[in-house]
């Protein structure tokens, strides 16, 4: 994987969450590997979000992993938090570890397994930390690298937003694209299970993804998607999943091409970005519905419609926007706004 971005590109992970029975993780593996994907995944520790679920059957699960590195041959990864996790992996000759979104976004475990990991030569990738946070991303990767760990790679796996969103993590392209021209000969993977949290986003992020010029793909699969003991909405069948790459195009790297579809990310990315403002607004609007009926308000003030205009025209102007171009636009959200809030003192 330290070998120019081109000869490997796209480098393919694919396994399940998290390693649940042996016959679980050496079927989804054999599926994969006659499917051509070479390296394995599977979490043994799992970070999760509440006490009481399924969080991996740790050093149990090990064997599952040798058997599929030693019997398939395909390399095998996993996901470490603790300089103990470190020494269990590098004890079973794990190929490649990397380090979960929480543990990136926190400095002390990120040094404890740098330091756990001195003087060896094992593959590790860091994943972005859960906050959009670019220094600290680059932060964990600099500790790792000064502590001598020399073959790293980096996962773009979107980052917590408050609030909806179409994502269960957001991929703001903008971080990971800043990264690659921080630190342009680090590898950039882009895990779209974590980023989409829903099977039909795996291959339009994949394709986002490859369109951008990132090395590889990491995506979750699981013989029997429906039964995992985590992440299930995400996962896919090795079947699946060999159709969802079968579909990917991969582009030439070209930077015509590259520049104008990273440019198009980004207008897709703002515009998601309006629309869940939007959305936002509209539910502020309602809010404002359900006190103007218990205040017995009218809907239409006009005083504040002028105000809304008179402003945004201002801000408009400042931003070296259109100030006409700007109020024709709040013209129309205030148009809609005001339909919403009618419907909501009509109907309750
Ligand atoms: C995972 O890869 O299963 C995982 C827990 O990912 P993340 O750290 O990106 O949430
Ligand atoms: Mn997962």
């Amino acid at each position: 994987m330290n070998l120019p971005h081109e000869e490997y590109r796209p480098i393919l992970i694919a396994g399940p969450c998290a390693a649940e029975s042996e016959e679980q993780v050496f079927e989804t593996a054999k599926q994969l590997k006659e499917r051509g994907i070479n390296i394995f995944r599977a979490g043994i520790w799992k970070p999760r979000t509440k006490p009481g679920t399924f969080d991996g059957y740790g050093e149990q699960a090990m064997p599952w992993l040798l058997q599929v590195k030693n019997v398939l041959r395909m390399a095998v990864a996993t996901e470490v938090a603790t300089p103990e996790h470190v020494k269990c992996a590098l004890q079973g000759g794990v190929d490649i570890l990397w380090i979960g979104a929480r543990t990136t976004a926190n400095p002390f475990a990120v040094q404890q397994i740098a330091d756990a990991l001195r003087g060896t030569d094992v593959q590790v990738l860091v994943k972005n930390p859960i906050n959009p946070d670019l220094e600290l991303w680059i932060g964990a990767i600099e500790r790792l690298a000064n502590a001598g760990v020399h073959r790293l790679g980096a996962v773009h796996r979107g980052f917590s937003t408050y609030g909806q969103s179409i994502y269960r993590n957001s991929p703001m392209w903008k971080i990971p694209i800043e990264l690659r021209r921080r630190i342009p000969e680090l590898p950039i993977i882009c895990d779209p299970s974590h980023m989409g949290g829903k099977r039909e986003l795996v291959a339009p992020i994949s394709q986002q993804a490859m369109d951008m010029g990132f090395d590889g793909l990491m995506i979750e699969s699981h013989y029997k998607p429906d039964e995992a003991m985590s992440d299930s909405n995400q996962q896919v069948t090795p079947d699946v999943l060999a159709y969802i790459l079968s579909l990917l195009v991969i582009r030439e790297n070209t930077a015509s091409t590259e520049d104008i579809s990273l440019l198009r990310r980004k207008i897709d990315e703002i515009d998601i970005r309006l629309i869940e403002l939007l959305a936002r607004r509209m539910e502020v609007s309602r809010e404002v519905g359900q006190f103007k009926k218990e205040h017995n308000v009218s809907v239409l003030q006009t005083g504040r419609y002028n105000e809304i205009l008179e402003k945004r025209g201002e801000q408009a102007a400042s931003c070296g926007l259109g100030s006409e171009f700007v109020q024709s636009i709040f013209k129309l959200i205030h148009e809609e706004s005001v339909l919403q809030q009618t419907r909501f003192i009509n109907n309750k």
